[in-house]
């Protein structure tokens, strides 16, 4: 699955039922056990209905080894009407959840039916109704929601699946592999029967009943086969749809050419739905994703959507063969093939765009999710040790840090030597359910590196912290870099081991701002090290992780003006960015603590980085946007919200004032109509917004008409939600102006009202609580679609100082939110909890009125298990 940053629950007026007392079990990855029984053929039968879905199964089941257990089913909200064994009805009993059936030989055939409805099912796991169509989301555990079936990513089957359904609301009908037969019924109804060749785990079943369309076109695969591409929507989106194919055929292309994997059946499908609980599915050749991630014109969708378009369609036909293909042993292991999906999209993106930026980007969003993932009470390994939900480890830490992981065995086995590992890998594991440890083995194997020492980086939690320090002989022309690691300790992990840290490092001349001491690859293995570099001439800068070639905080001792010189001298274009960005963080922590802050570097930093010829305007706009409010926190021992808030403010008042016309010149910088999607265009929007906005900070109304203008004349949507983005924090009267002017000619798209209250959620204001418990009574607003959901509460608890509002109305909002949204959609409303998990590290009087929410939360009843653990575990 994609990961999305924002969550919502489906449009319905019937009351939900009252979910089954929790469980609240921790399952632990040492209690794993391989199936008892192995389900290699599977029939599925679906007589469709949004009220009442009839589901039959029929699985020819195999004992697994000699034991004389009986045959469990997961189920989760069904009761069976019918059960047979080989034909004749069977005892059976029911264990919870499970439907038990005591069988004798080594095979049988069991056959189930239930009754679903679909319209009724706002967790939207399973099968479930979205805008008049029919839709499932298996992973993790939905399958069990469709039917009775061993329901662990393990079993692998062979699916047959017919769907009858009526002709007139149900045109098109789609399942996993090639279409076999289909044919007309009696009443206006129809049916398909689907086929597909490939055993696969249940998770990645999937179904689509609806009247869709779709923009079709053809890849030939570099052996020379034809696959017949289509991408399904509702007929008025087709327009929309091009980009995601476009990217989609050069993910096929990308795939062959970097890692020799080419695509294995005739057809794949893409399919939009509008109610979605993540990013996309990868279901074996019908992916399901979330309109967000598919529908993009230039008028409708910024250059990020597009950018997402891109990474997620690639992400989701990567898992064709890093996930379908070679799928994972048991849940623990999702980073198996979530992980390594993530660095592979990763790596696609920065291959087809500018790789400097995609890095930026991609080590912002680690640093904003990730890190402090690892520094609270939600801290979990790559490889967790337990769960209660297993929807609760959808998680940055196994997504983006297990991707971190992946690249960091690339960057130390080198291009050559990874392919062969991963060619090996896919080679032995082909149609297998894998873990960790074997894709690790298989990188072993293929390069003849022992990759041991790397393993604890899958199991250890925390992130890393490495104090260097360089030393300089003039005498002996020598330097001497010292390193020394710390981690802290985590829940259950309170004593940490040194991991295995690879650090690009060179070394940059003071004096001549060349690279005096070439790039050199170093792996810190110890608590401590020192490493001597010769012929070192003049005084020496160090250039440490650079391409942030380790997920970890550097906490470097700097010379006075190191950092000044390394900002504009710096050939890794990373490790420049990182210069600019460490001085501006050193400005910023200082103003939070009500220290005398100068601006004076940072000012000079950011005009050398606007005045620069080499530069490329995306890499400006990237460098010259100033850290997060909640990075900043990171780095102070008590947060005071107000405190950040207000360095942040001086600081980018203080750049806007003194940078006046060169922050002009940016954001007047032409050369990229709104219908040119290349790199330097997309860098050219970029810089011009950022620009604007520092702009705003130093003259409210300079900034207000300024941006009133770029949005009136937009030609595209990254213009105009960019001003639309910095009026929303002004009190200028073009505010509501353009809010009113956004709202009347997109309020009938649903992807672009999202970004209306959006905006609104993320604006920079003190009334911001305010705004956010009106647009909940708007008549747009609904809790049941995950998109419109997070729209506003997800937003809004990334909202630093609004959410920490310190009369505490912005905590009691989004608890208000996590409790509403859980009745509906458990798994969504978990997403939400996160913002609240640090509440230790506020002081006092917002500590206090944080953790007076989650225990509100906690007492609520009924709660699911999802926001118990996520509560429970903040609050432990
Ligand atoms: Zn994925």
């Amino acid at each position: 699955m994609a990961d999305v940053r924002s969550t919502a629950l489906p449009d319905t007026h019937s009351i939900p039922e009252a979910p089954p007392a929790p469980t609240h079990v921790a399952i632990r990855r040492e209690d794993y056990r391989p199936p008892d029984w192995l389900v290699p053929e599977i029939r599925l039968d679906f007589d469709l209905d949004p009220d009442r879905t009839r589901v039959r199964a029929t699985l020819m089941v195999e004992r697994n080894g000699d034991h004389d257990r009986p045959l469990r089913l997961d189920g989760d909200d069904i009761s069976p009407l019918k059960v047979q064994v080989d034909g004749a009805d069977a005892d059976y009993r029911l264990d919870g959840p499970q439907l038990v059936i005591e069988l004798s030989g080594r095979q049988a055939t069991v056959e189930t039916e239930v009754e679903i409805s679909p319209a009724a099912n706002t967790k939207l796991m399973g099968l479930y109704a979205s805008g008049g169509m029919l839709c499932t989301q298996c992973e993790a555990e939905g399958f069990r929601r469709i039917t009775f079936f061993p329901d662990r990513p393990d079993v692998l089957s062979r699916y047959r699946v017919r769907m009858d359904g009526d002709s007139g609301a149900f045109p098109i009908l789609l399942s996993n592999g090639n279409r076999v037969a289909k044919g007309e019924g009696p009443g206006g109804r129809h049916w398909a029967e689907w086929e597909d060749p490939y055993p696969k785990p249940c998770y990645l079943f999937a179904l689509v009943a609806g009247d869709l369309k779709a923009n079709r076109e053809r890849f030939t695969t570099m052996s020379g086969r034809t696959v017949d591409l289509a991408i399904w929507v509702r007929e008025a989106d087709l327009p929309r749809t091009q980009h995601a194919m476009d990217s989609l055929k050069l993910a096929m292309a990308w795939d062959e050419e970097v890692y020799g994997r080419e695509y294995d059946l005739d057809q794949f499908n893409i399919v939009a739905v509008s109610d979605f609980n993540m990013g996309a599915m990868e279901n074996k050749s019908l992916n399901i994703f979330n309109s967000a991630y598919v529908l993009a014109d230039q008028n409708t969708a910024t250059d990020g959507d597009f950018d997402n378009i891109a990474r997620v369609v690639a992400h989701e036909y990567f898992h064709n063969w890093s996930g379908d293909r070679v799928t994972c042993r048991d849940w623990f292991q999702l980073s198996l093939k979530e992980g390594f999906t993530v660095f592979r999209d990763q790596s696609f993106s920065a291959d087809v765009g500018s790789a400097p930026v995609k890095r930026i980007e991609d080590v912002r969003v680690l640093r904003a999710a990730q890190f402090p993932e690892d520094a609270g009470p939600l801290a979990h390994p790559v490889r967790p040790d337990s769960y209660i939900e297993i929807g609760n480890f959808y998680t940055a830490t196994v997504y983006n840090k297990g991707a971190e992981v992946i690249r960091m065995l690339a960057t130390v086995l080198g291009p050559d030597k990874f392919r062969a590992g991963t060619d090996l890998y896919f080679a032995r594991h082909d149609g297998e359910a894998a873990t960790c440890d074997d894709f690790v083995k298989a990188l072993e194997d293929g390069s003849g590196v022992d990759l041991t020492p790397f393993k604890i980086w899958y199991s250890q939690a925390g992130t890393p912290k490495i104090k260097a320090r360089l030393d300089y002989d003039s005498g002996a022309k020598a330097a001497t870099l010292h390193l020394e690691q710390h981690i802290d300790p985590t829940p259950g992990q309170p004593v940490k081991q040194p991991m295995p840290i690879p650090l690009k490092t060179a070394i940059v001349g003071e004096a001549s701002g060349h690279e005096i001491c070439p790039e050199r690859l170093i792996v810190l293995d110890k608590a401590s090290g020192a490493i001597r570099f010769d012929n070192v001439a003049e005084q020496p800068l160090l250039s440490i992780n650079r391409g942030f070639s380790a997920p970890i905080v550097v906490e470097a001792a700097r010379r006075p003006g190191e950092l000044e010189r390394l900002a504009q001298a710096d050939s890794d274009p990373f490790a420049r960015y990182e210069a600019i960005q460490e001085l501006m963080m050193l400005s910023l922590v200082a103003g939070a603590r009500g220290e005398q802050a100068d601006p004076a570097p940072v000012i000079e930093a950011v005009a050398a980085t606007l005045r620069s010829n080499s530069l490329d305007p995306a890499l400006k706009g990237e460098a010259i946007l100033l850290p997060s409010e909640a990075l900043i926190a990171d780095r102070l021992a008590v947060v005071d919200p107000d405190a950040i808030h207000a360095s942040r403010e001086a600081l980018r008042h203080a750049l806007g004032s003194s940078l006046a016309s060169d922050l002009l010149a940016a954001h007047r910088s032409d050369g990229a109509s709104g219908h040119d999607l290349s790199p330097k265009a997309k860098g050219i929007r970029r810089l011009r917004t950022v620009a604007l906005g520092l702009i705003a900070a130093a003259n409210e109304a300079e900034g207000a008409a300024l941006a009133k203008a770029q949005f009136d004349r937009a030609d595209n949507m990254t213009d105009r939600q960019g001003a639309l983005g910095i009026l929303v924090s002004l009190d200028a009267p073009q505010r509501q102006d353009a809010l009113n002017t956004f709202y009347d000619r997109f309020h009938n798209d649903p992807l672009v009202l999202d970004k209306w209250f959006a905006l609104q959620a993320a604006a920079q204001r003190a009334d911001t609580v305010d705004q956010v418990l009106r647009l909940e009574k708007h008549s747009d607003f609904t809790i049941a679609n995950p998109n419109r959901l997070r729209s506003i509460a997800g937003t809004f608890g990334a909202n630093h100082w609004a959410f920490h509002s310190a009369d505490g109305r912005g905590y009691r909002f989004l608890a208000d939110m996590i409790l509403a949204a859980d009745k509906l959609n458990p798994q969504v409303a978990a997403r939400l909890v996160p913002p609240f998990g640090r509440w230790r590290r506020f002081e006092p009087n917002r500590a206090a009125l944080m953790r007076a929410e989650l225990e509100r939360i906690v007492a609520s009843p009924g709660l699911s298990k999802d926001v118990f653990e996520q509560v429970s575990k903040s609050l432990a």
